[in-house]
């Protein structure tokens, strides 16, 4: 599996296919999405489609490349080495970077930045890497770190290690950088205390049923971690990074929303879009395109960690099941490297 630190990719994009799920299993469902390398997926039509499919006389699978492709067979830890651990480096020194997890909901976007306790996923893995790092420089530098874990739901944002305390405003300190105002800041090197902050922090994202998805992601995780470091000559860095685990990207018209649910699908698709936007600038090394980062939230966040100096990450999260083909088709095609 490559390491993407060998890389000169300003953008690296990642498929990953979870495991067939118990519930599809009981739906009889068959698996469509598979892993043919270590970059190619390709996704077959489902059985049943066959005759249409010959009518139609076009195959009956389609290849998608991405920088890097996992399945089943892939751990929590090559999964982390292979995407994120690289970008630790130009962190403590002073890079900024993005990974962020998109996908529908339930294909997998909480267990690849969370996990489990028992699995961790990229939140906790890297911040003990994090912490590994500066230890072994300690000696030439100092270092600070501070971390934040928010919300962006119905485009307002929520401290979520303290959820009482209201939506929080955008700001720009006096270097130009965007701020949250107000967000705690947690300092510790702690692996399980993050963990268990984490954990307590995602219990407070809204979820709320949908028709589609019992418990449908409404809303945009952040965990943002900010390093400060200074050499012996009082020279002071900063990196910031954002690991993101965002809000289901299952359309608003397939969850039969109305009302409130619609006006939350309509802002959630402003804020993907808006990121799909600055995603596909990213990607067009010719062109010299204009980013609209003031179109959500979101982009407005992350708008000093994508593109310049910063790196970004984005691992596509799919379901292998013949009855998620029509989403996963959607994220296939929104994500694939081969434009
Ligand atoms: P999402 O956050 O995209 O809605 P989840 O991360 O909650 O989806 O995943 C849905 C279910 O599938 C969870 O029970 C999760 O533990 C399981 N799951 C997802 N990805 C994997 C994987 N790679 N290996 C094992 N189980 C997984
Ligand atoms: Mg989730």
């Amino acid at each position: 599996m490559k390491d993407i630190e060998t890389k000169d990719h300003q953008l690296t994009v990642a498929l990953r296919i979870r495991p067939l799920s118990d519930s599809e299993l009981e739906e009889s469902a068959t698996i469509v999405a598979h892993r043919v390398d270590d970059q190619m997926v390709v996704l077959m039509d489902p059985p049943g489609d066959h005759e249409d499919v010959l009518r139609a006389n076009r195959s009956r699978e389609k290849a998608y490349m991405f920088d890097v492709a996992f399945d089943y067979s892939t751990s929590q830890e090559e999964l982390y080495r292979a995407t994120t651990k690289g970008l630790i480096h130009g962190l403590i020194s002073g890079y900024n970077a993005t990974v962020f997890a998109y996908g529908p909901t339930g294909c997998g976007k909480t267990y690849t930045m969370l996990g489990t306790d028992k699995d961790p996923g990229i939140y906790v893995r890297t911040l003990n890497d994090l912490f590994h790092s500066i230890e072994e420089t300690s000696d030439s530098m100092m270092y600070s770190v501070s971390m934040s874990y928010l919300e962006i739901y119905n485009e307002m944002i929520r401290d979520l290690l303290n959820p009482t305390s209201g939506f929080l405003d955008l700001r720009e300190d006096s270097k130009g950088e965007i701020q949250v105002a107000g967000i705690t800041e947690v300092s510790t090197v702690n692996a399980q205390e993050i963990m268990e902050l984490l954990v307590k922090g995602n219990r407070q994202r809204t979820q709320e049923p949908t028709a589609a998805n019992r418990t449908s992601s409404r809303s945009h995780a952040l965990l943002q971690v900010c390093v400060k470091r200074q050499d012996l000559n009082q020279e002071v860095r900063f990196g910031r990074l954002f690991m993101i685990d965002l809000a289901g990207s299952e359309r608003a018209a397939q969850t039969q929303n109305t009302g409130q649910r619609l006006k939350e699908g309509a802002h959630i698709n402003r804020s993907l879009l808006a990121l799909g936007n600055c995603i596909n600038a990213l990607s067009d090394k010719n062109a010299h395109r204009y980013v609209n980062y003031r179109d959500s939230k979101l982009t407005r966040l992350l708008k000093d960690s994508l593109g310049g100096n910063s790196r970004t990450v984005m691992i596509a999260h799919i379901s292998p099941a013949s009855i998620a083909f029509e989403e996963s088709r959607n994220t296939l095609s929104y994500a694939d490297r081969a434009k």
